[in-house]
Order: structure tokens, then sequence, then C-alpha cells
């Protein structure tokens, strides 16, 4: 018999794995659908959007998400998620950092911290500030794909020695209050069960949260676009902040737009989803391309009649690829803004070479709403006084890239749903969005279930 079960081995399981057996005696078992870490073999370009575990198990399995990814830890309690909403006070939400931080450190991390100095902080807030932009200074530390396999790999045998055990390759099918079944029909009892599913385990625990009962709230979405530049235009910036984070309120709708993911002398890649072909960024550690990309989002709400955003954004996402025949499309931002559809030939007279190869050259106006295309090229235009030559004519843009935000699942303070003793963390909850949060709300969530054991906690 466990105290608890675990589901999921992301961050947030083991975080909150680690925060259990440290201050307590009771018994945890992890549970995850994907393979073990060394299992786990798995190429950026094999990445597949899924719900599902894809064949190279990329989303699934020990370490969660993030394994096999860049590893990039951004440290800080607003980026990836809000740790604000979640503990009393800013010293209690930078202590959390502060701890995933040195956790991931004492299992092989590597020591380099990424941290812009404070004359560089300085310099750049006050260009992006003239023009109503403001630029997050991000504390981030580089695991790199080829580390956070070890990594992980170290966690988890820390964890096994103090009690932990794992059963990997088991699927979940449902959770009850008190007990857990397998895909085999078999059913685990535990008195406390934590569910951390993440990204590929979000719907399934939207329609368990349904069946019990338990609230759930959708998310805002962000639908945009990736935009691709010569590296040239990006590098001054790029030299004081590797994946640097704008946030603009252009002035037409006052949306909240941002930069994501910026790859520095990367390459823009598809992202194969169900029904519609998006777009992503990956940089690679030895091939290189002349040019950076980045995702320009905006951030949509909707409130009645219509509150389900991933409805909309697939439904947006799906029409972009129907007129791109099946392919992402892609357009001059001279052509966007002029209204003319971009030619191969258009294509051909910029200054940019495009990186991903199968797309259609098109008119984004004619798929994305005009509020979003409005949106996109009134930041674009901020932007361009921050980073010369960002808007420039030649600048390429692709759509759709979207991100989708898995629903919100009602809690307490202690992380504990409507079901008693069933408690819930990380991006499958739709309380992170990054591997920090994912693992913070982790300790949050194990500290939930150790005040109902009665053992004294601190933030
Ligand atoms: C390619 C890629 C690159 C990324 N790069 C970064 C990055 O550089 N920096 C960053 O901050 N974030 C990054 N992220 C996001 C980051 O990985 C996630 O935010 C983080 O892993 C979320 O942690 P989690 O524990 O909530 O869920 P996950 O890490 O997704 O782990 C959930 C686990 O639950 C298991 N599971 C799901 N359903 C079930 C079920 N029914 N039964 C049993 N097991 C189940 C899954 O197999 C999975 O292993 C990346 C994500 C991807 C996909």
């Amino acid at each position: 018999m466990y105290d608890v079960i675990i589901v999921g081995a992301g961050p947030a399981g083991l975080f909150a794995a680690k925060e259990i057996v440290e201050k307590s005696k009771l018994k945890v078992l992890i549970l995850d659908m994907g393979r073990d870490v060394d299992k786990r073999k798995c190429h950026m370009s094999e990445f597949k959007s899924c719900t599902e575990c894809s064949p190279c198990n990329i989303m699934c399995g020990v370490g969660g998400a993030g394994t096999l990814s860049s590893g990039l830890l951004n440290l800080r309690p607003d980026i990836g998620g809000n740790l604000h909403e979640f503990v009393n006070d800013e010293k209690d939400a930078w202590n959390l950092i502060d701890h995933v931080h040195k956790t991931f450190l004492k299992y092989g991390a590597p020591k380099k911290l990424y941290r812009p100095t404070k004359k560089e902080v300085d310099a750049l807030q006050r260009k992006a500030a003239a023009v109503g932009v403001k630029f997050i200074p991000i504390p981030q530390l580089h695991i790199g794909s080829d580390n956070a396999p070890a990594v992980i790999k170290k966690f988890k045998a820390d964890l096994e020695r103090k009690g932990v055990k794992f059963k990997v390759n088991e699927r979940v099918t449902s959770i009850d209050c008190e007990e857990v079944t397998l895909k085999n029909s078999s059913k685990i009892p535990s008195k406390y069960i934590l569910v951390a599913p993440g990204r590929s385990g979000a719907n399934w625990l939207a329609s368990e949260a349904k069946r019990l009962g338990i609230p759930t709230r959708y998310q805002p979405i962000d639908i945009g676009v990736r935009v691709e530049v010569p590296a040239v235009v990006m590098d001054p910036v790029i030299k004081i902040s590797q994946d640097p984070k704008f946030h603009i309120y252009p002035d037409t709708y006052d949306d909240f737009v941002r930069t994501f993911c910026v790859n520095h002398r990367g390459f823009v890649v598809q992202e194969v989803y169900d029904d519609f072909i998006g777009v992503n960024g990956h940089a690679m550690a030895k091939k290189k391309t002349d040019n950076t990309n980045f995702a320009l989002l905006v951030k949509i709400e909707l409130t009645e009649p219509l509150e389900d955003t991933t409805v909309f954004g697939r439904t947006l996402a799906t029409q972009v690829t129907t007129l791109g025949g099946g392919k992402p499309l892609i357009q001059r931002l001279g052509d966007l803004k002029s209204g003319h559809r971009s030619t191969w030939d258009r294509l051909k007279r910029g200054n940019v070479t495009r990186t991903l190869m199968s797309v259609t050259p098109g008119d984004i106006s004619m798929a994305l709403p005009h509020r979003i295309v409005t949106d996109i090229i009134e930041a674009l235009d901020k932007l361009n006084y921050v980073m010369p030559g960002v808007s420039s004519p030649s600048t390429l843009i692709y759509a759709p890239e979207i991100k989708f935000s898995a629903n919100r699942v009602i809690i307490n303070k202690q992380f504990e749903t409507s079901c008693e003793n069933l408690f819930v963390a990380g991006d499958g909850a739709g309380l992170s969005n990054g591997l920090v949060i994912a693992a913070a709300t982790g300790i949050l969530a194990a500290k939930g279930i150790l005040s109902k054991e009665g053992v004294e906690v601190k933030t």
C-alpha cells in the first residue's frame, strides 16, 4: 500500500516526490506512461505535438517533456507561469525558484548562469521603454540536451535511494480520490494522489476532472506567427540575453503581444498536429544558419458564448493550413503590409533565405483575423526601435504559430482539488508552462499533502 501515488514523472512529479520523501516517511509511487530516461531516444525533428506519446517519446517518460529538449531553465517566478498566484509574497516565490535551481545543480546541471549585467539591462530597457516595450531580464541556466538525461538519471537514482518506487510504461486510465486504475484495469489504492501529467495528459486530466465533478476553467491561448530575420539584426540583443523576452501592447487593440522561444542562428520547423501544420523553431549545437527566428504571439482570452480557446485556436490554425494547401504559410512582411500575396519570385527578391523548406507563399491576412495581423505588424514596428531591421520588408513571417494552454484545474491553497486527497501540479493542470514553475508547483502540492499529515512545512 502506498501513501502517495504520483501520476507523471516530469519535473512536477519528481520535485513533489523529493519533497515528500525528504520531509516524511510516506511511501511514494511514481507512475509514468512513457519510458525510463535512458530508453528515450528522440530528435527534435521528430517532434510531433500530440495528446498521446509520439513513438519517439519526446513528451513522455521519466523527466517529462523537457528531458530531451534544450532544458533552458528560466529562473524567474513570473516566466513559465506565475508563482505569485500560489505563495504569500515575493520572497517565498524567489525562495522556491532558488530551491529548484539548487536541486538541478545538485543533480549535475552546469553551473554557468546567463545573467545580463545591470548596465546591459538598463540600456536595453531604456531603449525599449521609449516605444512602450518592456524587456524582461531573466537569469537562465542551460542544462543542454546532452546533459539533461544524465541530470534526470541522477535525480531518479537519488529518489530511489530514498525509497521512491517508479513504474514506467504504466498509463493511468482513471483516477478516483482513493485509487488509480491502470490500462490493464488493475487498481492501486493510495491515501493521496497527485496528478502531474503535463501537456501529454492535459486532455485526459480535463476529462477526468469533468467525470469527478472537479471544476476547471479555460485559459487564454497564444496565437501568432514565427518571425525570421538575418542573425545580425538580433546579434546585439542576443549578446545580452540568449532568449530575449519583450512584452508589447500595440496601439490599435492594446492586446498583449510577446516574443517567445528565440532561436539564434536556428531553424524554423514544422509542428505537426492532428488537424493542422503549425510552425515552431529550434537551434542546433553544431549546425548553424544565417538567420534568427522567434515566435510573436498574441494572447487571446474568450468569454461567452465561446470560452474554449482551444477550439478557436484550432479553427484558425486549420484555416491557415487549408489556405497553405497542407503547409504553413510564408509571407514577406513588406507584402503583408502592402496587401500582396507573397510569391516564390517575391520571396527571392528579399534578403532573408528561408530555413523551412516545406511552406506555401501566401497571404497571412487572408487566414488570421485582422486584429491579430494588426497586432503583429504594430508589435514588429515597435520592436524595430529596439532591434533595427526586425520589421524590414524582407522579414519573413510564417503562420500559424500557436501555444495551447491546458484547462486550469481549480485548487485550494494546498493544491488540493474539490475531490478530497486528490492533488494536481504542473502543466497538465494548467498551473505552469515551463520546467521551473512546473517543478515549483510540484513542491507546493507536496507541501499540501505534507500539511494534511501534520508535517510542518515552510515555503
Ligand atoms: C520539445 C520541448 C522543449 C521544451 N523546452 C523547454 C525549455 O527549454 N525550458 C522550459 O522551461 N520548458 C521547456 N519545455 C516545456 C517543459 O518541458 C514543460 O513545461 C515541463 O516539462 C512540464 O512539466 P510537468 O511535470 O508538468 O509535465 P511533463 O514534463 O509533461 O511530464 C508529465 C509526465 O506525465 C506522464 N503522463 C501523462 N499522462 C499520464 C497518464 N495518464 N498515466 C501515466 N503517466 C502520464 C507523461 O508521460 C510525462 O512524462 C519544453 C517542452 C517540449 C515539448
